[in-house]
């Protein structure tokens, strides 16, 4: 009698035993109804959890190799080719601008994976202190200005009116700048228009700030529209460029396209802070990112 109530205890050793970290597949699927099946249950839920974690963490890796070969293979190939004989000086110019392109792309990249990867492991402490949404909205336009300025961008705020928020400075800076970089980075066409602007309103009756930044760019398409904060994503790709554009403005966007980190790097900030992140887009008329994060009412400390 013994031995066959411990078989159930036995299958879950031998179970536990056979798992390892390359083969995380395996399930107890003991199908009891009594406490050893709710054991055995909350065991397979707690290996789905780790199997969906490991495969996240593979897809990260692969993908983020994936994004730096093309760049490494350029840098190789333009210095193997301009290696081979003897070259102009404006052809040394070009094949090292052209490297420094490429490395500043890398660059970027690497920089956004370290920051990826220290929000993963929790090891990003957040300096929460007492902000107005909308002078950090302003510092972050100033800052961008000469940029839009470059693009043709006409780069402009609302009211900005006074907003208090408990947050981390440089955090929040950095969720803003992405939006703003993106907008001005995204739109095109003959009178480009990015936008930002800040308010409040009362949601299930709490307050909370909101910041939108608006553009009139080429708008992005429904079945696009909920995979812009995964990581990696990017529309580029698959987006037919408007028959309308320039050479030269094809070439821009194809140079400073990003790895579609940006956004999940926002998205992880705006939920650091306790707020949320959202876009509404409409194809040929623009797009509008809005985060909203809680106010702080007036005298509450943080
Ligand atoms: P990236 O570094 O490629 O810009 P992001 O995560 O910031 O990565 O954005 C993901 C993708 O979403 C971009 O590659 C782009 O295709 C699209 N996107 C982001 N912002 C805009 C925008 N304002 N207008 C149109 N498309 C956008």
């Amino acid at each position: 009698l013994a031995d066959r109530a411990m078989r159930p205890v036995k299958t879950i050793t031998q179970a536990a035993q056979q798992i390892s970290e390359t083969d995380l597949s395996r399930r107890l699927n003991l199908g009891r109804q009594d406490e050893l099946g709710k054991l055995a249950d909350t065991f397979d839920q707690m290996l789905a959890r780790l199997q969906a974690a490991f495969d996240r963490q593979r897809q990260f890796t692969a993908d983020a190799s994936h994004e730096l070969r093309t760049p490494l293979t350029i840098v190789n190939l333009e210095a193997s080719r301009v290696l081979e004989g003897k070259r102009s000086i404006q052809e040394y110019q070009q094949a090292l601008s052209l490297i420094q392109s490429e490395n500043e792309f890398m660059s970027r990249l690497v920089s956004n994976l370290l920051t990826l990867s220290r929000m993963d492991a929790g090891q990003t402490a957040l300096n929460m202190e007492r902000l107005d949404l909308s002078d950090l909205a302003l510092e972050s336009v100033e800052r961008l200005a000469p940029i839009a300025a470059r693009k043709q961008v006409e780069l402009s705020t609302g009211e900005l009116p006074e907003l208090t928020i408990a947050g981390d400075r440089q955090f929040l800076t950095q969720m803003i700048t992405n939006l703003v970089e993106n907008a001005i980075k995204y739109t095109r066409g003959a009178t480009k228009r990015v936008r930002v602007e800040t308010g409040s309103t009362s949601v299930n009756d709490r307050e909370v700030a909101w910041l939108q930044v608006v553009d009139n760019g080429p708008g992005i398409p429904p079945e696009h529209l909920p995979h812009v904060f995964d990581r990696f994503y990017r529309l580029d790709k698959a987006r037919s460029r408007d028959s309308e554009d320039s050479e030269a403005e094809t070439a821009e966007i194809s140079t400073t396209a990003g790895s579609g980190l940006g956004l999940s790097i926002a998205q992880w900030i705006a939920h650091a802070n306790g707020g949320e992140i959202a876009v509404k887009s409409e194809v040929g008329k623009g797009s509008t990112f809005e985060v909203r994060l809680p106010l702080l009412e007036n005298g509450s400390s943080i």
